[in-house]
């Protein structure tokens, strides 16, 4: 079949299907469930990969919102990654003006409703499109759970669930449409708990070894280290648990820390200059540290042959333009942002061109990186934010419930599912995409810091 054809067919099917999964992204952001607890969001997609043809496999990699919808036999083998986990305490209606369905309830900020339901559209018509033109492959939905901070897709990259895929096409929710090729920072965050002795604060503090002092001096060795450190890194704590009365030397206290840097192999070093901090605060106070790895993922690996076929598929795809309603939403939205933020309302027409990562530029992370050291792998943005409106705020929630969303999750399914028919109709750029992904790891490989042992942390958010 032509190439202009097969993509009619597909943009078609995924015209189709359309509505079906715009209510998919609604119902999954009214769930709003955290991570790793995404169980009716889970259940959801997988009802509607069922009905549309993909066998399901859930629970796997011991998470048990995760699973693989899968359709066709033998090579190649295509996955979509899905996420459909929310974010706490940004529970937001679908209005211009900070207004919390639930106060302090979760809300998807990151805009993964339309993630997990666009990635499923995309499935569904490329699916049908294979079906109606005995195009030969495996197709695969990974149902992915826990990208805030989980690192769902670290277990299932662990248990091995992406050996045998040849490639990965992913997208995210943003506020323009580009193709994701490369970036992303390496993160890894720990919990390091301090045990002291407890004592009373005034009639005898000398018999007291105390634990907060431990986590403020960890705290200020960071703040020194910072100047020795590659400019591009970031490094955030909290102190999560700091002592339980002001006249009790505190035996217990917690700093909860992340720290990224585009490169995986930079961040290393830094990770281990770090626990070398918090073991020279025990040693100064007296106490003894325990370090928890809660996650690690990568930086994106980028592909140059996959980045040329998504770039060109988007932008026959193109953007969409606003409707008289949701402009006056999008300019009402605009004012919330900081002066010199609100970007241009026509440029969801638009799409990026394709632009090399530039390693200074602002960034955050995703458990994608952890997949794309292991397969070759691209990704899209959809502008389904306002122009201007970042991830992980009450705007980006709001976006993400009402058609302004759905608008921006079109364009990214549709760009999925016609690489997706690219890479199953040419065998010749999967193969060129391996030797690209060989060629961009030049000699290095993935290495998790996430203890071999240690099991998907279900419920991470609360211990
Ligand atoms: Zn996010
Ligand atoms: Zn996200």
């Amino acid at each position: 079949m032509e190439r202009s054809a097969a993509h009619q067919q597909i943009e078609e099917s995924v015209s189709a299907h359309a509505a079906t999964f715009g209510a998919t992204s609604r119902k999954i952001w009214e769930y709003a469930e955290l991570g790793y607890h995404e169980e009716k969001s889970s259940r959801l997609l997988q009802e509607d990969l069922r009905q549309a043809g993909f066998k399901v496999e859930s629970g796997v990699a011991d998470e048990p919102t995760a699973f693989i919808a899968s359709y066709g036999t033998g090579r190649p083998v295509i996955a979509i990654l899905g996420e459909f986990d929310a974010l706490p305490g940004l529970s937001q209606d679908t209005v211009p003006e900070r207004k919390p369905l639930t106060v302090f309830g979760p809300g998807h900020g990151c805009g993964h409703n339309l993630l997990g339901a666009g990635a499923a559209l995309a499935a569904v018509a490329l699916r049908e499109y294979m079906e109606h033109n005995h195009v030969a492959g495996t197709l695969r939905y990974y149902g992915t759970p826990a990208e805030e901070g989980g690192s769902g897709k670290a277990y299932m990259v662990r248990a091995g669930l992406f050996k045998d895929v040849d490639v990965v096409l992913h997208w995210h929710p943003s506020d323009r449409n580009g193709v994701i090729n490369g970036g992303r920072l390496a993160i890894i965050s720990a919990k390091f708990d301090f045990h002291g002795v407890a004592a009373h604060a005034a009639l005898a503090p000398e018999r007291g070894r105390s634990a907060l002092d431990a986590v403020m001096l960890m705290g200020n060795g960071i703040e020194f280290m910072r100047e020795h450190i590659p400019s591009n890194s970031r490094i955030h704590y909290i102190v999560s648990k700091g002592g339980v009365a002001p006249n009790v030397v505190p035996d217990l206290a917690e700093l909860y820390l992340m720290a990224r840097n585009p490169s995986s192999v930079t961040l290393n070093n830094i990770w281990n200059r770090i626990v070398k901090i918090g073991q020279g605060a025990a040693l100064m106070t007296e106490t003894t540290v325990d370090v928890r790895i809660i996650n690690n993922d990568s930086n994106i690996v980028a592909n140059d042959v996959l980045a040329a076929v998504a770039q060109r598929d988007l932008e026959e795809v193109g953007g969409y333009t606003y409707t008289p309603a949701e402009r006056v939403f999008a300019a009402q939205l605009q004012k919330s942002l900081e002066d010199g933020l609100a970007g241009d309302l026509d440029s969801t027409a638009r799409v990026s061109p394709l632009r090399p990562i530039d390693p200074n530029i602002p960034d955050a992370s995703t458990d994608t990186g952890n997949v794309s050291w292991n397969v070759p792998t691209i990704g899209f943005f959809g502008a389904t934010f306002v122009p201007g409106v970042s991830a992980h705020t009450w705007q980006a929630a709001a976006c993400a419930g009402m058609s302004i969303g759905r608008d921006g999750m079109l364009v990214a399914a549709r760009a999925i599912a016609l690489t997706g028919a690219d890479l199953f109709a040419d065998p010749k750029v999967v193969a060129d995409a391996k030797v690209e992904f060989k060629r961009q790891l030049h000699g290095r490989s993935y290495e998790s810091l996430i203890p071999e042992n240690q099991k998907p942390p279900l419920n991470y958010r609360s211990n």
